[in-house]
């Protein structure tokens, strides 16, 4: 059996540096490391957004998780940030030092599908509204045949949102549950979630208050102390440890060897349930 890969999503948040990440990779994969690399845009996303007059909104959820609004204009600027500028110029770092990567959207041979949520409920003033036309949605399934068989080839896999609906269409889904279900449907053993923290905070933004371990019966404690974007990041991390990968790995990409340093046990580690350890051990 092929080594089981590490699925490694890597935010698009200020602050995070590519080329550190990408010298990381590198050297891992001489090391013969399968390796899956996900990656976000949201910051450049934001300022080319802001750059085409069509600033980027975003909207909460009744049930807190925060995401962005994506009409079909704001969809199109995603593309072109995601699929286009982010996932080209990791393709071109990890190409100039010798990895043979391979940039794909989930939309590509149907990479990330699931359904697309045209209507979305959101909470704007207090009040639960519904907003049409929405261009986002879920994955339900990883064409897992197609990454195998990119890696059995040797190349190097790059993913980024959007995927696709059951429909054939583009939809924006977030990267880290993408990234937590390629973990899941590739049986990996480690997810890494590298952003431009140290981890989960227990006291944000103070970063001396890094939580280290979260048991897999501790989760619901360390939501309490999520705010935003973490929330996501942190129900990602439960469905890739309840679709069987052994620890979820929340990790600073700010710093050099982030892989490395995450593997290491440097961020926060949340472990998966008992039973699921002793069934892969
Ligand atoms: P990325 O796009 O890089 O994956 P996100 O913006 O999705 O990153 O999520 C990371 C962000 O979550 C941090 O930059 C921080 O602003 C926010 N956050 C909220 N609560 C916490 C917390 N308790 N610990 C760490 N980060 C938190």
């Amino acid at each position: 059996m092929q080594q089981r890969p590490i699925v490694i999503k890597v935010g698009g948040s200020e602050g995070i540096d590519l080329d550190l990440l990408c010298d990381d990779i590198a050297a891992l994969v001489a090391e013969g490391l399968p390796l899956v690399l996900v990656h976000g845009g949201s910051a450049e996303t934001n300022r080319v957004a802001e750059a085409l007059g069509h600033p980027p909104q975003f909207v909460t959820s009744p049930s807190g998780f925060t995401s962005r609004l994506t009409d079909r204009k704001a969809l199109e600027i995603f593309e072109m940030v995601y699929c286009g500028s982010v996932n080209k110029g990791i393709v071109e770092r990890l190409q100039t030092r010798g990895v043979n990567a391979i940039g794909l959207s989930g939309m590509d041979g149907r990479l990330w599908e699931g359904k697309r949520k045209k209507n979305i409920r959101v909470v704007q003033d207090g009040k639960v509204r519904v907003l049409r036309d929405s261009w986002t949605g879920t994955v339900e399934r990883v064409n897992t045949e197609l990454l195998d068989s990119l890696m059995g080839q040797g190349y190097l896999p790059v993913l980024t949102p959007p995927g696709i609906s059951v429909d054939g269409e583009a939809i924006n889904i977030d990267g880290d549950r993408a990234a937590a279900r390629t973990a899941g449907a590739l049986g990996a053993e480690t997810l890494l979630l590298l952003s431009n923290i140290p981890g989960l905070l227990t006291d944000f933004p103070n970063e001396d208050s890094l939580l280290r371990e979260v048991a897999y019966e501790d989760y619901d404690a360390a939501m309490e102390h999520a705010e935003g974007r973490m929330r996501i990041k942190l129900l990602g991390a439960k469905e890739a440890l309840d679709a069987g990968a052994r620890k979820v790995i929340l990790g600073d990409a700010r710093v050099a060897q982030p892989i490395r340093r995450a593997l290491e046990g440097q961020g926060t580690t949340l472990h998966g349930a008992p039973q699921s350890q002793e069934a892969t051990s």
